[in-house]
């Protein structure tokens, strides 16, 4: 009779509130169970991600550890024959997201352990594909689903602990990579006020882009449409412009709504404000 595996429990924060809340609700309701923080780093991500990190290992009295993909988004940019990764082509969650985990995971499972994965899905939303593993000994759960528990009851979480949320939630409504083009225009906007710094490196990895077959150029912000178009002021007035109307029209709604009853928070609910569903297609191991 074969040995039942060993099992490691692992719990990746992606920088997000959901899996933020995900690791102090498990140490909190299932302080027994000896879980392994980890987050995949691709170099490039927003720094009030990592000033949070250090919040949040204190709370959790934990390191999480860092997975770096060595190599780095310059490595794969060029790999990639200088296209920037886009949602049709997301070469960069594969690269330096998914891989260095799957690199983590593979010597504890050839040293026989089973793989207990957990993801911060709320029960109030449909159910994502984010990562499906093909690992036999890779299992995942979803507590948060398992125990009813949703998007107020994770804010809550949160500001119970004092951590509240990451502080990019001020401006922006995804973590993952400064130059992520799953990004509004009104984050970049944002972006280029908060990290000016940030927002040049962006429009740096424009300058030497290849032409796809038709002659066209994919930028950050899609076909033919640089960076720079988004530093005219009239540009940037227009866009809060457009944004300012888009949240009063939701607010509206809002009210309309008596099923409405959760707190507004204006860029954790950026989704709903453009009418698309959370997580605007963003993978979750970037911003769950
Ligand atoms: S955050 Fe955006 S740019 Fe970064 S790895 Fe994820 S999808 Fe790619």
């Amino acid at each position: 009779m074969t040995e039942p595996r060993k099992i490691k429990h692992v719990l990746g924060l992606s920088g997000g509130k959901d899996s933020a809340a995900l690791a102090i609700y498990m140490r909190d309701t299932y302080p027994d169970l000896d879980i392994e923080y980890f987050f995949t780093d691709t170099g490039k991500e927003l720094p009030e991600v990592y000033d949070y990190f250090n919040k949040l290992e204190a709370y959790l009295g934990k390191d999480i550890a860092r997975l770096n993909d060595d190599k780095g988004f310059d490595y794969w940019l060029k790999q990639f024959n200088n296209f920037l990764p886009s949602a049709q082509q997301r070469w960069c969650t594969i690269q330096m997201k998914l891989k260095p985990f799957e690199e983590w995971v593979k010597p504890l499972i050839e040293d026989g352990y089973e793989i207990v994965s957990y993801v911060g899905i709320r029960a109030d939303e449909p159910y994502r594909d984010g990562y499906v593993p093909t690992e036999k000994f890779l299992k995942v759960r979803m507590p948060f689903v398992e125990d009813g528990l949703n998007k107020q009851d994770i804010i809550n979480i949160l500001n119970n602990t004092g951590l509240g949320l990451p502080k990019y939630y001020e401006w922006r409504s995804r973590s993952g990579c400064t130059f992520c083009f799953y990004q509004r225009k009104i984050e970049w906007v944002k972006l280029k006020e908060r990290h000016p710094e940030a927002f040049e490196e962006a429009k740096c990895y424009e300058k030497h882009l290849n032409e796809n077959a038709s002659g066209e150029k994919y930028y950050w912000l899609g076909m033919d449409t640089p960076l720079n178009t988004l530093e005219d002021p009239k540009r940037i007035e227009e866009i809060k412009r457009n944004h300012e109307k888009a949240l009063k029209r939701f607010e509206k709604k809002r009210r309309r709504n008596a099923l409405y009853e959760e707190e507004l928070i204006e860029m954790v609910d950026l989704d709903a404000i453009y009418d698309e569903v959370e997580g605007g297609g963003a993978c979750i191991t970037c911003y769950k």
